[in-house]
């Protein structure tokens, strides 16, 4: 069986985050979070270890291990009883990150919508980032250098996948707006799914 799923896709410090805490308190929905799934491993394990090397560098973690962890946290919140595949609609937040990610999920994925949170201005993107870093002690979001390095990590490997799910499926939201109405402009489309 394959997850109903939508995708939030943008670059870092779009909303995504803002947008999927909301989702994640809706019932029928259930909101994950990739980047969260690496923050909440153990840094002294093998993969914490190296979910640091290659986020503090702006960089995305190797597909293999990524779809692996991602895969077990799933499992994981189905037996607990918090997601039930068969009524809740997945709302992904950070995966697939590339179009190798969604290659490899497309047996496990039935994407129904992509909404990709567009930002006009980067450096506003760059300040949401830098505000965030301070709130949520984020390694990754700390210097201005690693944040320029995933803003470019994102154009160059993220983005494409976009293309890869087709227009179709995309709906484009602008993220300029208040969260108020980011999130008023997704539901207008999600509760459609
Ligand atoms: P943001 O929401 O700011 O884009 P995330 O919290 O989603 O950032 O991700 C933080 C870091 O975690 C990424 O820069 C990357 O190193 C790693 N990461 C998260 N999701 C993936 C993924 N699907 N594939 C590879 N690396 C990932």
């Amino acid at each position: 069986m394959k997850y109903r799923c939508i995708l939030l896709f943008g670059a870092p410090g779009a909303g995504k985050g803002t947008q999927g805490k909301i989702f994640g308190a809706i019932p029928k929905f259930f909101h994950c979070a990739c980047g969260d799934v690496f923050r909440n491993l153990r840094t002294d394990t093998p993969l914490g270890k190296v979910f640091l090397q290659y986020s503090s560098r702006g960089e995305l973690v190797p597909d293999e291990p990524t779809i692996k962890l991602w895969k077990e946290s799933i499992k994981a919140a189905t037996s607990v009883g918090r997601f039930h595949p068969k009524h809740d609609l997945l709302v992904l937040d950070g995966i697939p990150r590339n179009v190798n990610q969604a290659k490899i999920l497309r047996d496990t994925l039935d994407v129904v919508g992509v909404f990709y949170l567009e930002n006009s201005n980067p450096e506003k993107l760059i300040e949401r980032i830098q505000r965030r870093a301070i709130k949520e002690n984020r390694l990754d979001d700390a210097n201005l250098e690693i944040i320029r390095q995933r803003l470019k990590t994102y154009e160059a490997e993220t983005k494409p996948v976009l293309k890869h799910y087709g227009n179709k499926l995309v709906h484009v939201i602008n993220a300029d707006q208040s969260p108020a109405k980011v999130l008023a402009d997704i539901l207008h489309y999600a509760v459609q799914k």
